[in-house]
């Protein structure tokens, strides 16, 4: 079980409809829970979405390894390369 917090997750989209189709369905939270980020989604809040056609979620998530902290096995179950494509992010308050 995760922590209550604020994550960022690296997808990708090679099924039918796209990005669009992908991200649509990351907004929804009524759906079969078929990947390991259909459980998060499905169960907080998604506060928005960084589209970029043509990227990688490998290269994303190395582009972002100095901020947040991995979760690691979390979406990267067929990955070689990343121990997580879940990234919690410690949000600062304010003194
Ligand atoms: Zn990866």
């Amino acid at each position: 079980m995760l922590a209550s917090g604020t994550y960022v997750y690296c997808g990708s989209a090679y099924g039918p409809g796209g990005l669009r189709a992908r991200v649509g369905r990351h907004m929804r939270r009524d759906k079969a829970r078929r990947w390991h980020v259909d459980q998060i989604t499905g169960a907080g809040e998604v506060t928005g979405a960084f589209v970029f056609p043509g990227g990688n979620e490998c290269a994303l998530v190395a582009a972002l390894a100095e901020f947040p902290s991995p979760v690691p096995g979390f979406g990267s179950s067929d990955c070689r390369t990343c121990a997580s494509h879940l990234l919690a992010v410690t949000v600062r308050q304010p003194p």
